[in-house]
């Protein structure tokens, strides 16, 4: 499989949980956990209504686990394909488990905390930086999230 399908593909599988979110009654958001040698470790959606937890976002039940499969509180050389622009607490999260390399789709002005609000991995505090990737499927993960909030009203 070449580079580029590799990368579409890993994007589509979070976009697969981010609709299985969806079907249980969560924001839309799906998040994807892939190992140095390209292989998925972890695939998740949002779980927060499921599970009453505020901290059960995809990314972070996605790192909880990839961490529990590989027996390490680190993830470091893994690449983390998230559809939606991590919050604050994801993008400490992802910092804390040194994740080498963040693919994200929509920007989330409201709640984002990466390319705007206290942009984490911007801070002096922020240990460990991750390589970012912006709008990697975007469109799609937009109109999830729009038609999800629209139906919300
Ligand atoms: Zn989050």
């Amino acid at each position: 499989m070449s580079e580029c399908m590799t990368f579409t593909s890993q994007m589509e599988q979070a976009l697969e949980e981010a609709r299985a979110a969806e079907k249980r009654g969560e924001v839309p958001v799906g998040a994807v956990v892939v190992s140095p040698d390209g292989k998925v470790v972890s695939a998740a959606g949002n779980r927060v209504r499921e599970w009453c937890d505020p901290s059960a976002h995809a990314e972070i039940v996605a790192i909880r686990e990839a961490c529990r499969i590989l027996g390490s509180e680190r993830l470091a050389g893994h690449d983390l394909y998230v559809t939606l622009e991590p919050c604050p607490m994801c993008a400490s999260a992802i910092s804390q488990a040194r994740i080498a390399r963040v693919y994200y789709g929509a920007a989330d002005p409201k709640s984002g905390g990466v390319a705007q609000g206290p942009r984490v991995f911007s801070h002096p505090q922020s240990h460990h930086v991750p390589e970012v990737y912006d709008g990697i499927g975007a469109v799609e993960s937009e109109r999830l999230l729009k038609a999800f909030f629209a139906r919300m009203r």
